[in-house]
């Protein structure tokens, strides 16, 4: 379990982490999701020890990092899968760490065949793929065989195979009753590996919910619909006490109701329908307008707040 409390941090004039206070949990991945320049890796260097708290707090399993003994055996963390020596053999790398924090040499062999790199172990990382380099970072986070693991943007440049075996693995690690924490700048891979959701936008806390609730949420299905007869069209829909969004192009959008109901009431009411098209919101678009106001440089947008149909439309 990693406890955050208040968690902040100023460099300069600049709020890179503003207050955090969230939990992360065993037994599911957590998602750490936030645009780029949120304040995620700051954040992930604090929990490390490798970054000093300007104030607030962060406890693993109950403690500071600098208080736990053999810290590899708690806490394995990938942040920089560039950090890792050129020269040495991969081997040679994760032999060096094993030595200098009390971990058994064969375990070396052992995270080396979960990362699938036991056939170039001998050959320098510098020649490393990406990949193999971050297969490499994650063997190195492994190596203690920890109960909590943290991964700073792990996808980031992948293969599409890689992506893949990486969020098996994140998943496989939290049914083992690992806490798994991991950040990324995609919804979308969000969406595909986390459990839970941990939301930030310019170092503030946006966000912490069940990724189901978040999908529940924010999955927003509406009608699509134009019609030459906009202001008749408005005034049907005004009278069935349904709110209506209006969008690009002439269109309107209407939330919640069916296609079909949308269709009949119009038809009822004599008004010509040009488009009548279902459509779902996607995750990525709620992430955007959950974090528009947070975002360092954003284009202008004019995105709609959430439209409420109204009861009776919705039983009708
Ligand atoms: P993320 O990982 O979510 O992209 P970061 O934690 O890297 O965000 O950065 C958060 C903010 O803090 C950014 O505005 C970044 O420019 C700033 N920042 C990060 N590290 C430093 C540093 N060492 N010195 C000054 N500013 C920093
Ligand atoms: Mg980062």
């Amino acid at each position: 379990m990693i406890e955050l409390e208040g968690l902040t941090k100023r460099y300069g004039g600049k709020m890179a982490v503003n207050d955090l206070t969230f939990t992360v949990r065993p037994g599911i991945v957590t998602g750490f999701l936030g645009p780029n320049g949120a304040g995620k890796s700051t954040t992930m260097r604090m929990m490390l020890g490798l970054d000093r708290p300007t104030a607030g707090d962060v406890r693993i399993d109950g403690k500071h990092y600098d208080q736990l003994k053999d810290p590899l055996t708690y806490i394995g963390a990938l942040l920089d899968a560039k950090a890792v020596h050129g020269g040495r053999s991969a081997f040679n790398h994760l032999l060096c760490l094993a030595q200098s924090n009390g971990i058994p040499r064969a375990r070396v062999h052992e995270v080396l065949d979960t990362v699938g790199l036991t056939a170039v172990a001998r050959k320098k990382a510098k020649g490393f793929s990406l990949g193999m380099g971050q297969r490499l970072g994650i063997a190195a986070a492994l190596l203690g065989d920890p109960r909590i693991l943290m991964f700073d943007e792990p996808v980031n440049g992948l293969d599409p195979e890689g992506i893949h075996w990486i969020r098996t693995l994140m998943k496989s690690l939290a049914a083992q009753g690992r806490t798994v924490f991991v950040s990324s700048h995609l919804m979308s891979e969000m969406a595909l590996t986390a459990d839970h959701l941990v939301v930030i936008g310019q170092g503030r806390l946006l966000a912490d919910t069940s990724m189901a609730d978040f999908i529940a949420r924010n999955s927003r299905s509406y009608v699509r619909v134009r019609t030459p007869q906009r202001e008749r069209l408005l005034d049907v829909l005004h009278e069935a006490g349904v709110t209506v969004v209006e969008a690009g192009g002439g269109a309107l959008e209407v939330d919640g109701g069916k296609a079909e109901q949308l269709g009949e009431l119009a038809a009822r009411h004599g008004v010509v329908l040009h488009e009548l098209s279902p459509q779902q919101a996607s995750l990525e678009e709620a992430f955007m307008q959950l974090t528009a106001e947070s975002v360092e440089y954003h284009a202008h947008s004019d995105a709609p707040s959430a439209p409420q149909w109204g009861d009776d439309w919705k039983k009708g």
